[in-house]
């Protein structure tokens, strides 16, 4: 490829230009060592510069951040947390994981931060085992004036492992926007817990609080939890904290959706989860903009459970990540991402006006968030699938979604969710979104489902379209990105990215 070589022809300064170089170098050194993987890379760059990034849960991160992982870093293994290690030679990873924290606890104005696990879906694992520990293990342990678990005998600690599965976990349910991990029949947080979830108001499709109250009344979850995927309006938590406080459970919540809004001061008072929750657990990559993973805030006194990540739940912890989370809080914490947080939610409203403006369905009539559910198959009679691979076609990326009362069921879905994260960080404002309304309606209102050959029916899979119409789309697309260049540092000409 060479690509660091054509870089340096123009002679650019070094100091200036550290990550694009640090960046071309490794892609360079991968075409020598692993071609295929370093052609698949540079596919990806040309397909991520060629979409319009519509999926409500991804993003850019900064090459800053991406570069911080690809490190010696990975070889460490450093089980338990800052200086309490049971690996020997975790002085300087206690030293990285101890910044993040650090950083994670002044972004979010949290007592406490545990920046290990892996993933948004490992957050959970870790706080709903931590939260269990804290509610059933150590009372007992205390009760029997044991100071560890070891020393309990077989029958003391069956009865209390047993106790373990008759706890109540109340999440929104996934029709209606939570997330697989909040009690899905799919998940393990349904085997772990008997689950139980509440829906949505059927007419406004906003969260009834008098519902929430009434279930967790009646269940008595050891674990209220709030959060969702899917959900485009805000949560009142000091309801859901009142509630959580009357029948004695521990308040969650999920934020890792929403995880950007809370960092840039966008949800703030009754919205502002760190303020009410007891834990807080989230992902780094939807819009905080950071590396692929997940962290945990919580009130002190959860702090002993959730820094039990690793026995409980999860193995080593990933040092190179951790660094990278660290250079993301630093990033959120400069008043330049606030800027950046409230224009994707000013995208949002944008987007979804031109919608609605056009009589298109979406699901409580706006947001007040980063996403926007369109309910497709009423208002253009389209699957959430068909929907799907026709804006794919086009070169917009976005998934078919769940709506409330789902026509369509889980597979096919009746809507699409829209998120404005990732084309806010490309500089896109107000303006391209009306521009995307547009055309995303052009699309859709000229495509038909196609017929199922074999029933004959409408299919939920496909749409037929005209081919000018499609065309038509595209180039758009293509026009209003070429005003809005992903890493425009990272310059591939044809003949660097031969191999
Ligand atoms: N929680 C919520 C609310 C999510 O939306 C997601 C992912 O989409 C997760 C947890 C899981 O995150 P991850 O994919 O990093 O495991």
């Amino acid at each position: 490829m060479g690509l660091l070589k054509k870089f340096l022809e123009n002679k650019p300064s070094v100091d200036d230009n550290l990550e694009t170089i640090a960046y071309l170098a490794s892609l360079d050194n991968l075409q020598k060592k692993a071609p295929r993987i370093a052609h698949a890379i540079i596919e990806e760059i040309q397909r991520q510069r060629n979409s319009l990034k519509l999926i409500a849960s991804e993003n850019y991160s900064s090459l800053a951040v991406q570069l911080a992982m690809g490190n010696l870093l990975t070889d460490k293994y450093a089980e338990g947390h800052p200086h309490h290690r049971f690996y020997a030679g975790c002085e300087n990873i206690d030293t990285i994981e101890a910044e993040a924290v650090s950083l994670a606890k002044t972004l979010f104005e949290a007592d406490h931060a545990y920046v290990q696990p892996h993933s948004g879906a490992d957050a959970n694992l870790v706080a709903f085992w931590g939260i269990l520990i804290k509610r059933l293990e150590q009372p007992a342990l205390l009760a029997l004036e044991k100071t560890n678990v070891s020393q309990l005998s077989k029958e003391e600690y069956e009865k209390i492992r047993l106790q373990f599965s008759q706890q109540k976990l109340l999440g929104m349910a996934l029709d209606c926007g939570g997330h697989l991990t909040h009690g899905s029949r799919a998940n393990v947080s349904s085997k772990m817990f008997q689950a139980v979830s509440y829906g949505l108001d059927h007419r406004t499709h906003l969260i009834d609080y008098k519902e929430v109250r009434d279930i967790a009344r009646r269940e008595k979850p050891a674990i209220l939890l709030a959060g969702y995927s899917a959900y485009p309006r805000l949560i009142d938590f000091s309801i859901m904290r009142e509630i959580a406080d009357e029948v004695g459970a521990t308040f969650v919540v999920d934020m890792a959706h929403f995880a950007g809004l809370v960092a840039g001061k966008v949800l703030k008072g009754v919205y502002n989860p760190i303020l009410y929750a007891d834990v807080v657990t989230s992902t780094s990559h939807k819009t905080l903009r950071g590396p692929r993973g997940g962290f945990i805030l919580c009130t002190e006194a959860y702090k002993e459970f959730m820094d039990k990540g690793c026995p409980h739940v999860l193995g080593g912890p990933l040092p190179h990540v951790m660094a990278a989370k660290a250079l993301a809080f630093r990033e959120a914490l400069d008043p330049s991402f606030s800027s950046y947080a409230e224009q994707i939610v000013k995208n949002a409203k944008a987007l979804a006006q031109a919608l609605m403006a056009k009589k298109v369905h979406l699901i409580t009539n706006g947001t007040d968030n980063h996403l926007v559910l369109i309910d497709v198959q009423r208002t253009f009679g389209l699957s959430g699938r068909a929907a799907e691979n026709l804006l794919s076609s086009v070169h917009m990326t976005a998934n078919r979604n769940s709506i409330p009362q789902d026509p369509n069921g889980p597979w096919y879905c009746a809507g699409i969710r829209l998120g404005t994260a990732a084309l806010t960080t490309r500089g896109m404002k107000e303006q391209e979104m009306e521009k995307i309304a547009t055309i995303l309606y052009d699309l859709f209102k000229a495509a038909r489902p196609s017929e199922d050959p074999k029933t004959g029916k409408p299919s939920l899979a496909k749409a037929s379209i005209d081919e000018k119409v499609r065309e038509r789309a595209k180039n758009e697309i293509a026009e209003m990105l070429s005003s809005f260049p992903l890493y425009p540092e990272i310059v591939l000409s044809p003949e660097t990215i031969a191999v």
